[in-house]
């Protein structure tokens, strides 16, 4: 998989382009902006690390979590995925010139992924929720294993919560926060990508715990911290997107932040494919950033092998800035 087949460069430069100008738009009330903690550990030790598209972000001491306060109040956000061109963007344009591509080299794997765990931990012929079902890639490759008796989503928005029920899908019309125990039970709940835009992790975690049957597991996946063109490009990076990407969470605040919501983690891996390509696409993009010389060399090597062998190496060693996490509900 390259970066290029999941965002082409011309209709991401445009996506880009319009959240940058969104970013200016609906968030100029800075006034109504809340300071926050650290939403991954709770506490509250901020040290000043950049300001990107009018919006600040900081780095826990405690953590080391990388995070955006004060952020936009829930009522601000929310206004905003409803109206933002970039949004609406993304959901046509970008979403529809890329939907084969991550139905093949994203969706696919994770439902090979999924349904390996439903083997692995006694789940076959059990129930998944996807929270945050969108236009229900991940529910139709999930359905087409076999593995799940029961498959459904979780989503809040009208319009993705009546495409999935269109392809025969049962859909809670729903904020994640809001699940009750009258959802459930699942077995296994999945949240793809999602961590990094919350207002509040623990709130959603503690609505994914409300779900799930004691001993059912959450898999989730999130871009951290402490991942290779984080560390790397800190404000540069593409993947520091406000007000979309406000939480980076580093592995130790994640342990916190599951402990304090009731969860065991049961596995921790980065299995992240992109990284090497990423941070080269930016450099050769923006030749003005200046990197280490050694990692603007192997990142810009032509050498395929040696750039192929690099991601390798972040993606076993946990230096992938995309995180998977398994975690289970713990007996109450
Ligand atoms: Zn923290």
């Amino acid at each position: 998989m390259k970066e290029q087949d999941i965002r082409p460069a011309d209709i991401f430069a445009r996506y880009l382009e319009l959240a940058k100008q969104d970013a200016h738009d609906f968030f100029q009330e800075q006034g109504r902006f809340v300071a926050v903690a650290c939403p991954v550990c709770a506490e509250d030790r901020p040290r000043d690390a950049f300001v990107k598209d009018g919006f600040s972000y900081v780095v826990c001491q405690a953590c080391g979590s990388l995070y955006n306060t004060p952020r936009p109040p829930l009522d601000m956000i929310g206004r905003y995925y409803e109206q933002a061109p970039s949004v609406k963007y993304w959901a046509t344009d970008f979403y529809k010139a890329t939907e084969a591509a991550r139905r093949e080299s994203m969706f696919a794997p994770r439902a090979a992924h999924l349904a390996g765990l439903a083997r692995d931990y006694g789940m076959e012929g059990g129930s998944l929720l996807d929270l945050g079902s969108g236009f229900g890639i991940l529910l139709e490759e999930v359905a087409k294993t076999g593995a799940f008796a029961q498959v459904r989503g979780v989503d809040c928005s009208p319009d993705l919560a009546a495409v999935c029920r269109d392809k025969g899908f049962e859909v809670i019309g729903k904020n994640v926060e809001d699940l009750t125990p009258a959802d459930g039970p699942v077995d296994l709940a999945v949240s793809f990508e999602v961590l990094e835009h919350l207002f509040d992790p623990a709130v959603f975690l503690r609505g994914a715990g409300q779900v799930l049957r004691p001993g059912g597991l959450l898999l989730l996946t999130t871009l951290t911290s402490d991942g290779f063109d984080l560390r790397l490009l800190g404000p540069h990076a593409k993947a520091v997107q406000p007000p979309y990407h406000i939480n980076f969470p580093s592995r130790a605040g994640l342990e916190r932040l599951l402990a304090r919501s009731g969860f065991k983690l049961l596995e921790l891996t980065t299995p992240g494919r992109l990284d090497v390509d990423i941070v080269r696409n930016t450099l050769a993009e923006n030749p003005a950033i200046e990197l280490d010389p050694l990692w603007a060399d192997l990142v810009g090597s032509e050498d395929e092998k040696l750039r192929a062998g690099l991601q390798e190496f972040l993606a076993q060693n946990r230096l992938s800035s995309h995180l998977m996490l398994l975690v289970a509900k713990e007996a109450a």
